[in-house]
């Protein structure tokens, strides 16, 4: 298996770049693959599988978000034809006389988590106590195996640990070297980010990063991951049993003010994270204010419906305004059609949906004359879609950038 961090051949006939290994690029990458077409999978973070690795479960089978998704990526770092980069960001495109190139930035980790055994035997040969198991800043995140890591404040560079690993997984050198790449064409797959205070496109009035018990919709999914092993849902603030929740839709999406646009997910997910609640404790108070759901086709439908006749409160409002209430609590202030007149609710536990952005993607791609060309976008950075449309799109652009390079190919001859 390549090592993650292994500077590219600056040129290899044919190769496609792949800009972010979430499911789309995932599946570009393997669909290429199997039509013969080598590629460059690059990803900023430090692991495959983008934001599905941070889900619990998924809708509509409800099925466990990680397996599938660790399975492909296994697939992607196995492939002869996939060379996968980690810690690596694509910060340029450009075009010259000979071609696309690309420039990558790569930020080496001092112990490459793909490699490491997690033996121990770097610890046992440091004095310093140095070696530390996996980054404190990244426990969150359950898709990375487990790997050591370097503190490097205790570090004195003896480097008795780099000898000590048995499969060269330390470089004491680490840092970012900056490469360029000539690729053959590009497909976009950089996904999503959720739409946080600070950036224009943030809607204030939902109260997010104003009190800890307003989450906003990826917050909540690593809250109520089932994996932290809580059987009752409490309160952020001061760890108190939740009894009452609410999930707002459409918060600043939809808005021309902020994101214009419908995210496709957020009705779904947010009744996945509801109905996964009322499993294991029926008993709680659950409000979904929406504006219309969007469930489409007949599966998605079907799953709505189920959620209601479990007991979730659905709603017809955009709430104005979601902020603290008193000592403890969140409170909403809505209007519905019937009532006509805001009122307020108090909940324990607010869950503010919709903020999600499409991220933003790596310079403009232009050729010398600085007009923009042609290239390929999949998943969630074309088009807000959920998994399984993220996967389709990617195996659709990877036979449609095939079919292009052949083209091309058969015309140069
Ligand atoms: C709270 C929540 C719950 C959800 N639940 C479900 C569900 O239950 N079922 C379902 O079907 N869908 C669900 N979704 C939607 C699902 O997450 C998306 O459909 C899916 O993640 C889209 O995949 P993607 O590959 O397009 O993007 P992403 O998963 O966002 O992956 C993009 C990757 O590109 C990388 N990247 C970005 N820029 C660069 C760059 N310049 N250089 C290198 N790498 C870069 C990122 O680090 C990331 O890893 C949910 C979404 C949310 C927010």
């Amino acid at each position: 298996m390549l090592c993650h961090h292994t500077v590219p051949d600056s040129r290899v006939p044919g190769r496609v770049l792949i800009v972010g290994g979430g499911v789309a690029g995932m599946h570009a990458a393997l669909n290429l693959a199997a039509l013969e077409v080598p590629t460059l999978l690059v990803e900023k973070n430090a692991h495959l599988g983008g934001m599905v690795m941070r889900l619990d479960k998924v809708y509509p089978t409800d099925h466990c978000a990680f397996c599938p998704a660790w399975s492909t990526a296994r697939q992607c770092y196995d492939s002869p034809l996939v060379q996968v980069l980690l810690h690596t960001e694509v910060v340029g495109l450009s075009t010259d006389g000979e071609g696309i190139r690309a420039e990558l930035k790569m930020h080496r980790p001092a112990v490459d988590p793909t490699l490491c055994l997690f033996c121990g035997a770097c610890r046992n040969s440091c004095s310093r106590e140095a070696l530390l198991e996996r980054d404190p800043a990244m426990t969150w995140d359950p898709s990375l195996p487990p790997a050591m890591c370097i503190d490097q404040e205790r570090c004195d560079r003896c480097r008795q640990c780099v000898s000590a690993c048995p499969v060269g997984a330390i470089t004491l050198d680490a840092g970012e070297e900056c490469v360029s790449v000539a690729v053959e064409d590009v497909i976009y797959a950089t996904g999503f980010e959720e739409v946080l205070p600070g950036d224009p496109r943030h809607a204030p009035e939902f109260g997010i990063g104003s009190h800890p018990d307003i989450f906003t919709a990826m917050e909540f999914e690593a809250w109520n991951n089932e994996s932290r092993g809580e059987c009752v849902l409490c309160t952020r603030s001061d760890g108190r049993p939740a009894k009452r929740i609410a999930f707002i839709q459409c918060a600043g999406a939809r808005d021309r003010r902020h994101l214009p646009y419908c995210a496709a997910v957020c009705c779904m997910h947010a009744m996945k994270q509801a109905r996964w609640l009322k499993r294991r404790q029926p008993e709680l108070d659950i409000s979904l204010f929406y504006t219309d759901l969007r469930a489409p086709g007949v599966g998605q439908e079907m799953y709505m419906m189920a959620g209601a006749a479990e007991g979730v409160r659905l709603l017809r409002s955009r709430p104005g305004l979601v902020m603290a209430a008193g000592s403890t609590g969140v409170g909403v202030r809505y209007e519905t059609p019937e009532n006509g007149r805001p009122v307020g609710e108090k909940f324990d536990l607010v869950v503010v949906n919709g903020g999600l952005g499409q991220c933003p993607l790596p310079n403009a791609f232009s050729d010398k004359n600085g007009r923009a060309t042609t290239h390929y976008k999949c998943g969630f950075c074309d088009e807000p879609a959920d998994v399984a449309g993220s996967v389709i799109q990617g195996a659709a652009t990877a036979v449609a950038v095939a079919h292009r390079l052949r083209a091309t190919a058969g015309g140069a001859a």
